[in-house]
């Protein structure tokens, strides 16, 4: 039941995203077709095919890195929640984070010492965390630190906020940077799928959105804190997996709770 609940959410979820592609897809169509038509108005003035050349050239290749993410998320028809140790997990990820942030940014990984295990498909959630890291090196073009911090979190009542969370135990992972922060309209937008600040070609607009889409399929949520100057802080929730305090004992408590 589990596993049809997470395909059936995992289709909403590309649903979403593939009415998203095509609103994106028509956008870069018509700048594509704008090009063209001034390259064929202008063909006698070289420095004006070059220019409208350059647009269809920086348009199609936002395409394809569009289709790219799309097809990588859609062929992931198999989303495999499994057991995941996050002090382990974390561990491996430094390296990779090392190699894909590059020198500009320091970072300090930040773990309670007893954590629980939790329930997720392992490369969405590695996934997730890299472009959360990105995204605060991204945002720190001077330099600073980027901290990523997990820690146990117990719900205990029906929550909207900061995310949508049924009440039960999870591990927040926290990626926190120092970085120029969001105005109030770049964070109501921020986790719309294709909603991007950064220049054509640099930015898809997909990674907070496929963040917030993986935590959610996964019993999750995400919220994001930020002020401009006051840096941002992206929180991730995942559910504690059963026999950790997870499932388990969320139904055991619902058992033993005197009737209302
Ligand atoms: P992308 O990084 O490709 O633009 P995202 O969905 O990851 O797509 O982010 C959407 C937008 O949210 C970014 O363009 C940026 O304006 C804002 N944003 C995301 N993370 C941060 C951050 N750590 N600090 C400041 N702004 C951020």
């Amino acid at each position: 039941a589990q596993a049809r609940a997470a395909h059936a959410q995992h289709m909403q979820a590309l649903g979403q995203i593939a009415g998203g592609v095509a609103h994106e897809f028509n956008n870069l169509l018509q700048a594509v077709q704008g090009g063209a038509r001034l390259i064929e108005k202008r063909a006698a003035d070289p420095a004006g095919v070059r220019k409208f050349a350059g647009v269809v050239l920086k348009s199609s290749e936002r395409g394809a890195v569009i289709t790219e993410r799309l097809l990588s998320f859609a062929r992931r028809s198999s989303f495999r929640p499994e057991r995941i140790e996050p002090a382990a997990m974390l561990d491996a990820l430094r390296d990779v984070l090392a190699h894909t942030l590059g020198g500009q940014v320091a970072t300090r990984i930040e773990l309670q010492p007893v954590l629980p295990a939790v329930t997720a498909d392992r490369a969405d959630l590695q996934t997730a965390l890299i472009n959360l890291a990105t995204n605060a090196r991204d945002a720190m073009p001077e330099g600073g630190t980027l901290t990523l911090a997990a820690t146990a979190d117990r719900v205990e009542a029906e929550t909207s906020r900061p995310a949508a969370l049924r009440p039960g135990r999870y591990v927040r992972f926290a990626v926190s940077d120092e970085g120029i922060g969001m105005d109030a309209e770049t964070l109501a937008r921020a986790s719309e799928p294709f909603f991007t600040t950064k220049p054509v070609g640099s930015g898809t607009g997909l990674g907070l959105s496929m963040a917030k889409g993986f935590a959610e399929q996964s019993g999750g949520g995400l919220a994001i804190e930020s002020a401009p100057g006051c840096g941002t802080t992206v929180t991730l929730w995942l559910p504690v997996a059963e026999g950790d305090g997870g499932t388990a004992e969320r139904r055991r408590v619902l058992r033993e709770s005197p009737a209302a």
